[in-house]
């Protein structure tokens, strides 16, 4: 295994910001989506920026063909004025292997094998601690019998897992009270350091046998990759940026800037989903909806 890890991060010696809209090809744009790209593009405006488009298609076994198709229509009617091409993370998994590789290099990685029922039936129904999306932490001391790699068949599928107390433990060492800078607005919008809190993820999954990054991992690498300055994306994702410093501090990668921005709900309070056919694009273009009407609607009130 290779202790030089070289990832050739993109050259930024040009000074211009670079920003990024990353969707997954999981189902068709919403105005969600839409009015996270227009803030991207808003920040490259302000910025003299560039935009960049990565499609977060990782996850084979969610990602298809036909979304990538029409995100890509869908972007193009909406005359988001992207760089070509996009970044497809199906194309690269070779940087998030060199990722994973420096981490098992330091010893930062472990192999779960236990099947969600087990997780389960280790967690219990309630109380036990859980991640800010609502998972329960991995409960590793529980499950030492069963994650014991002497007593498993090499064919069994497994979790690459990120060993949170060694870490921690390292990440310290590097740099003491971890946090991240989250920007109010482009331009000179203030800048307040959010303390990162990585532990708050537990043992997270960062790849598993078959599945070559999780996101978290992904993002990390694409983002050092792509040379963003500025993540600009939805507040559902503001806790997953501890974890990213984290991984970014690990891994020796450069520290973007971000800006959470608010997420349009729907009429039941909740973030919108890919599956509501009411807010997706297409439809709404189907029903009449013109370029700018959709501007105007990707908005939140
Ligand atoms: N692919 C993620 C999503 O569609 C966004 C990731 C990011 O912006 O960091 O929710």
């Amino acid at each position: 295994m290779s202790l030089c890890y070289i990832l050739p991060v993109a050259n930024q010696s040009n000074n211009r910001p670079v920003l990024r809209f990353a969707p997954s090809p999981t189902g068709h744009l919403h105005l969600g989506h839409a009015l996270s790209a227009f803030e991207n593009e808003r920040w490259a405006e302000v910025t003299g920026g560039r935009l960049l488009l990565r499609i977060e298609d990782i996850d084979t076994t969610r990602c298809r063909p036909e979304f990538v198709a029409a995100l890509l229509e869908d972007l193009a009617w909406l005359e988001l004025p992207f760089e070509q091409p996009p970044r497809r993370q199906s194309a690269h998994f070779d940087d998030y292997r060199q990722a994973l590789d420096r981490l098992a290099a330091m010893e930062l990685l472990y192999r779960s094998y236990a099947s969600r029922a087990e997780i389960a039936a280790a967690t219990g129904r309630g109380g036990y601690p859980r991640d800010p999306d609502g998972t329960p932490l991995y409960p590793r001391a529980a499950l030492a019998a069963t994650d014991d790699r002497a007593r498993r068949d090499p064919a069994e599928p497994y979790a690459l897992r990120l060993d949170m107390a060694k870490a921690l433990a390292k990440a310290g060492a590097l740099a003491p009270a971890l946090s991240w800078r989250e920007q109010e607005k482009p331009g000179n919008g203030s800048i307040e350091a959010i303390p990162a809190a990585p532990e708050r993820w537990g043992d997270v999954v960062l790849a598993r046998k078959e599945f070559p990054a999780s996101y978290h991992l992904a993002v990390v690498v694409d983002d050092a990759l792509q040379g963003i300055t500025h993540v600009v994306r939805g507040r559902d994702l503001y806790h997953a940026t501890g974890l990213h410093r984290l991984l970014q501090s690990l891994l020796a990668l450069p520290e973007p800037t971000y800006h959470h921005h608010g997420l349009i709900l729907g009429p039941d309070g909740e973030k919108l989903s890919k599956s509501a056919r009411s807010t997706s694009l297409r439809a709404l273009r189907a029903d009449g909806a013109t370029p700018a009407q959709i501007r105007k609607m990707a908005v939140i009130v």
